[in-house]
């Protein structure tokens, strides 16, 4: 998909809105006399612009588009058009109408105003924009891993969407897609966009402990996790051994804890500490969630917590092979429903190369290994005509290599240009 500026994007959907209208309303596009000549060329050099000129060559995409708007709002035939529905997406998207003296206007809105989830070409209306991502589609990948390398690396879950789609969000849905299958995982490692605090309580509810590291950092040298806590998580002591004079709780719920500010005063540990000096108390609130943030952000830096999270690491080798083997980063279709399907294909055929290749690998351990590379390959082709035809027996192929005996899961997102 072509990565279109806000000036081509205008053209392309003006132009695209254009030919659609003359090949199947030409009594309509005639009825444009003179204003179809500019969109009517296929060139879109016609409307490069120097920098400096670019916000007035916008306001003028942005009055064109809405004067063919306006002449067309009535015309059910025109109206039902897909290129007429880009136009008036990106027309919304884009400008905002404002009224003056002078009558009714189209107004360009600011870069910063437009949603990344706004039309980017009218070829894909489905594909969003994400700044760190680009533009065009994202794939949410999960798979399993062993320690031992006793089974091979399966992939049990993948979900296309558009590339402005949070990370965030990707998480329980992909635990109960798989639970639903019968492959919810035990630990599932993942990177700290996956990993906010309503994710690992709510994975947690369904039997998934996520390993992955806190977003942010801490202020001082000195957290929260460093007090002392009760097993109700009820604050005893700070981490010079003193003891609070008086614990609240908070209009919001959690606790604000007192401590004596004379003795405060003269701690050692006075510049490093969370407290903060409030009248004639020192303070230090927290809720249940400020104190599991704590406490992941001190046990991330144990040993135990990076010799378990640097299995992480390993989904990369999958979307490395899912580029390189696949070349699912350069689909040759559009629109969501083929780009899900066209993905969704070349994970269950990265998966059959990998379990082809174990098992080889397994039967013949050392010869045999060059072999299974070669046959896969050859695999992974004939699935992409024939996998529909195949599914039952690739299923039954498949659940020899079940991930039930490791159940350690990964994830991680694919870009995905269509
Ligand atoms: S500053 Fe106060 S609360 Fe903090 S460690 Fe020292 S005595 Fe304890």
């Amino acid at each position: 998909m072509a990565h279109l500026g806000r000036i081509r994007l205008f053209v392309r959907t003006i132009r695209t809105f254009m030919v659609n209208l003359k090949r199947h309303l030409p009594s309509q596009y005639e009825s444009l006399g003179t204003l179809v000549l500019r969109y009517d060329k296929k060139s879109d050099g016609a409307f490069a612009v120097k920098p400096t000129e670019s916000a007035k060559k916008l306001v003028e995409l942005g009055d064109y588009s809405f004067l063919l708007l306006e002449r067309f709002k009535d015309d059910v035939a025109v109206t039902g058009m897909a290129s007429y529905k880009h136009l008036v997406r990106l027309f919304s998207e884009q400008c905002i109408v404002e009224t003056d003296d002078n009558g009714v206007k189209a107004v360009i809105k600011a870069n910063k105003d437009v949603s990344s989830s706004s039309l980017q070409n009218p070829s894909d209306p489905d594909a969003g924009y994400s700044g760190h991502k680009g533009k065009g589609y994202q794939m949410q990948v999960m798979e399993t891993w062993s320690r031992d390398k006793s089974q091979p690396n399966l992939i049990t879950h993948v979900k296309v969407e558009s590339a402005d789609t949070s990370d965030t969000q990707a998480v329980l849905p992909a635990i109960t897609d798989a639970a639903e299958r019968g492959l919810a995982p035990a630990e599932l490692l993942a990177d700290s966009l996956y990993g906010s605090d309503d994710n690992i309580e709510q994975a947690k509810e369904q039997g998934v402990t996520v390993i992955s590291p806190a977003m942010g950092t801490e202020s001082g040298t000195i957290s929260l996790a460093d007090f002392r806590f009760s097993e109700s998580d009820e604050l005893i002591s700070c981490p010079e051994g003193k003891n609070p004079i008086r614990i609240k709780t908070g209009k919001q719920g959690g606790r604000i804890v007192h401590f004596d500010r004379d003795v405060c005063d003269q701690c050692p540990l006075k510049s490093e500490c969370p407290v903060r000096r409030v009248k004639r108390s020192a303070t230090i609130r927290y809720d249940a969630k400020a104190l599991r943030l704590a406490r992941r952000r001190r046990a991330e830096k144990t040993e135990t917590f990076k010799d378990a999270y640097r299995f992480r690491a390993g989904i990369e080798a999958t979307m490395s092979d899912l580029d390189r083997i696949t070349g699912l980063k350069k689909l040759r279709v559009r629109g969501m429903p083929q780009v899900r399907l066209a993905a969704t294909l070349k994970a269950a055929g990265l998966n059959i190369h990998r379990a082809t290749v174990f098992r080889k690998r397994c039967t013949k351990p050392e010869k045999g290994r060059k072999h299974a590379e070669n046959d896969s390959a050859g695999l992974v082709g004939a699935v992409k005509e024939h996998f529909l035809l195949l599914s039952g027996e690739l299923r039954t192929f498949l659940e020899q290599f079940s991930p039930d005996g490791s159940r350690l899961w990964r994830m991680y997102h694919q870009q995905l240009n269509a």
